[in-house]
């Protein structure tokens, strides 16, 4: 998976590539599926939502230019694959997720493996955390109709953002980059996310 689906693709965050190599993505989807677990598309983890495929994760996670100090705030659990990933390369990680059989499955798994630097959240993450922000950085693994000032309020100085922005079924992952007042976008291109739902969703 990272040599053919990841490197070959231009992932080159070595940081992030060796964390893929150690979070068994495997156990984060139901067992008849876990022998597609490392191919190149998203996977069913029930409640009719997805596990991203394995390159969006490394895309999303190396455009947060994490160095391992940053606290992060990841809107849409899921099954916590991104979570991990996430927890193995910042300093602490928020997760929120709205359906609580995802998050308590995640919770579950991520408990046992022992990552200690994750909180967990079940509600609508679109109006993420206020009372614990600022975020240095923030990822939703859901589409957005477009960005949401609610969230980008939560970033820190110098703090990124990335998250899909667009239709329903279709968006374009967006890097934003919080500078004083003013924001600066990337767009790293084209990409199909589960709508999130909620107040800045949809
Ligand atoms: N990153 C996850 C993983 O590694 O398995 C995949 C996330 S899945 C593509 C998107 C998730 O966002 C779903 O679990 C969905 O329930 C959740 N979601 C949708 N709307 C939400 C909201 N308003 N707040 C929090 N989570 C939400």
């Amino acid at each position: 998976m990272v040599e053919r689906q990841l490197r070959r693709r231009g992932i080159t965050d070595s940081r992030v590539l060796a964390a893929m190599t150690r979070v068994p993505r495997h156990r984060f989807v139901p067992p008849e599926r876990q022998w597609e677990a490392y191919a190149d598309y998203p996977l069913p983890i029930g409640a009719g939502q997805t596990i991203s495929q394995p390159y969006i994760v490394a895309l999303m996670t190396a455009a947060l230019e994490l160095t391992g100090t940053e606290k992060i705030l990841e809107i849409g659990t899921g099954s916590g694959y991104q979570t991990a990933i996430l927890a193995e390369l910042a300093r602490e990680v928020r997760t929120i997720e709205r359906i609580t059989a995802l998050s308590l499955a995640a919770q579950d798994r991520l408990r046992t493996w022992g990552y200690a630097n994750v909180r967990f959240f079940i509600g609508d993450g679109t109006v993420g955390l206020p009372d614990e922000a600022p975020f240095d950085r923030i990822i939703a693994t859901g589409g957005f109709p477009r960005l949401p000032a609610l969230l980008l309020a939560q970033l820190a100085d110098s703090g990124i953002f990335v998250a899909p922005v667009g239709g329903r079924t279709f968006q374009h992952l967006l890097q934003v980059r919080k500078h004083g007042d003013t924001f600066t976008q990337a767009d790293l291109g084209g990409c199909r996310f589960v709508p999130l739902t909620g107040k800045e969703g949809w």
